[in-house]
């Protein structure tokens, strides 16, 4: 028997909440953000799952891209920062493939370049963020010099990035989108501002388009939940099984360091997954995990290939029990990823685009 140890993918879940990310924004058009091989679910299959339904993708380099056109995915793919050298730009045009702009030396690279058809250009101001993007001094110039070249660029957005729009408090999301939004009247520019959080809780942040990325497989980026985000439907459930069960005396210690002692006589689970499939090493004793659907929790380390949980309250479980480490489970129990991400000290970011080429994805639908 092969290890138990899987990603199932599902895809109808993926299409439900990119139509979610949609529909909250009537007068928006929604690219889906599959990089980071969507966020660790594969982005050929998740591409393929909503074509048709996203008119565009977007990913973080051009390496990315090729993947999806060698798959025959045909729709346009924007590159989120743009070019990392000049000569890419070939492959930018011959891919057919959309750019972020948000630097000099990008700036200057196009403008010298002579495409046969011009690029579409998403000018990328740092309104906030500080991380990537022109300041807003020096947008106008940017977008003017742009502007005056349409045989090299054309479609030109004015792109940003917030830095809180999954926080409680507004304040500074305010401040960067009273920014943006003075920027955008004064260049009489459509907008793409939005990524999950903003897509899902500021409705005046949507532009011309919007960013969703982590909401589209089913995690919750808010601080505070809202009506819409509780809608989504997490779309990777990462499961194994039981592979072998301890009894343990009283204060016995289980794994490397015996970090976790039984603090009475104890039943231990060993599960096949570890922090070489890319489960974090950082969970803590009590991380929730779905063993036959039952909440229990992680005793002791996580090992490379296997981690071990307290079976001490499921007398039931055994070897070849169904383990959930987040997901879905076969009995409908549900363990968000975002849950187990605050065990983890880390989000739901890391730990799906985490998981490692050793797990086997295995996709459902679109059915
Ligand atoms: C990753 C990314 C997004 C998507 O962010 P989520 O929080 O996953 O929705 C949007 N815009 C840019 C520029 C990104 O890099």
């Amino acid at each position: 028997m092969a290890r138990p140890l899987i990603a199932d993918i599902d895809l109808d879940a993926l299409r439900h909440n990119y139509c979610l990310a949609r529909d909250q924004a009537p007068h928006s058009r929604a690219v889906a953000v599959i990089k980071a091989d969507a966020y660790g679910h594969g982005a050929l299959a998740c591409a393929r799952a909503l074509e048709g339904l996203a008119p565009a993708f977007a990913v973080a380099c051009l390496e990315e891209a090729e993947v999806l056109r060698e798959g025959g995915i045909t729709a346009p793919i924007v590159l989120l920062e743009g070019i990392f050298e000049a000569v890419e730009l070939e492959r930018v045009e011959a891919l057919g493939l959309w750019m972020a702009v948000h630097t000099d030396w990008q700036l200057e690279a196009l403008l010298a370049y002579r495409p046969v058809c011009p690029i579409p250009v998403w000018v990328k101001v740092d309104s906030g963020m500080h991380r990537l993007g022109f300041s807003p001094a020096q947008a106008g110039a940017v977008w003017a010099r742009l502007a005056a070249a349409p045989d090299r660029a054309c479609d030109l957005h004015l792109m940003s990035h917030f830095a809180t729009a999954d926080a409680l408090d507004p304040g500074y999301f305010r401040r960067q989108l009273a920014l943006l939004d003075d920027l955008a009247l004064r260049l009489e520019a459509p907008t793409c501002l939005a990524n999950s959080p903003a897509t899902l809780a500021w409705p005046e942040a949507h532009g011309a388009w919007n960013r969703p990325g982590v909401m589209l497989y089913g995690s919750d980026p808010l601080e505070a939940s809202n009506e819409l985000s509780r809608r989504l439907s997490p779309v990777m459930t990462l499961r194994s099984e039981i592979i072998a069960v301890r009894e343990l005396a009283a204060g016995e210690p289980v794994g490397y360091a015996g970090r976790w002692r039984a603090p009475r006589p104890s039943r231990i689970g060993v599960v096949a997954c570890g922090y070489g499939d890319g489960y974090d090493r950082h969970a803590v004793d009590g991380t929730p995990v779905l063993v036959n659907g039952q909440r229990t929790g992680i005793a002791g380390k996580v090992s490379m290939d296997m981690l071990t949980v307290d079976l001490t309250e499921i007398p039931e479980a055994d070897i070849g029990s169904e383990v959930v480490l987040w997901g879905r489970a076969a009995n409908g129990a549900l363990l968000s990823v975002d849950e187990v991400g605050r065990h983890c000290d880390t989000i739901s970011y890391t730990l799906l685009s985490g998981v490692l080429p050793r797990v086997p994805r295995r996709y459902h639908g679109p059915d």
